[in-house]
């Protein structure tokens, strides 16, 4: 079963399509959180962004920075925010890779902040030498 996104990349369900190349297709979030709030997906069905070759992930942050100054011209919003939800205890409800821009307006509440926390010297030094192993 393809997933919504590429029912929406074949024309098989309707879309507010702004943008497209051969790789990426940018649209309009049928929820927005804002006005002005856009989907950037690759056109092939990929779930997340550990999924993608880099070339895609190249192509999708391309179109993102496209679309983000187009946006920015139309709308003019005070900021926008770029957001990329990767498996469903990061909030991805669509497994079919995207990336959320989001205009933003001084004082709207349209995305709620993470709570700021705080680290050790020796929590971080921990952290460091844990993912630097996986980085090689
Ligand atoms: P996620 O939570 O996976 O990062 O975001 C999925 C987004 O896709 C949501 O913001 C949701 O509103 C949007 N969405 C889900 N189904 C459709 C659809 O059929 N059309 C459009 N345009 N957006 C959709």
């Amino acid at each position: 079963m393809a997933s919504i996104f590429s029912r929406i990349v074949s024309g098989e369900i309707p879309a507010a399509k702004l943008y497209e190349d051969d790789l990426t297709l940018a649209f309009l979030d049928i929820n927005p959180a804002s006005r002005g709030h856009v989907l950037v997906i690759c056109k092939e069905e990929l779930p997340a962004l550990l999924d993608l070759p880099p070339e895609l992930v190249a192509a999708v942050a391309q179109t993102v920075q496209r679309v983000a100054r187009a946006i920015n011209a139309a709308l003019q919003p005070d900021g926008f925010n770029v957001i990329q939800n990767n498996g469903a205890a990061a909030g991805q409800t669509v497994f079919h890779y995207h990336v959320h821009i989001i205009p933003r307006w001084n004082g709207d509440q349209a995305l709620i902040p993470w709570k700021a926390g705080q680290i050790s010297a020796s929590e971080q030094a921990e952290l460091v030498a844990l993912v630097q192993a996986q980085l090689g």
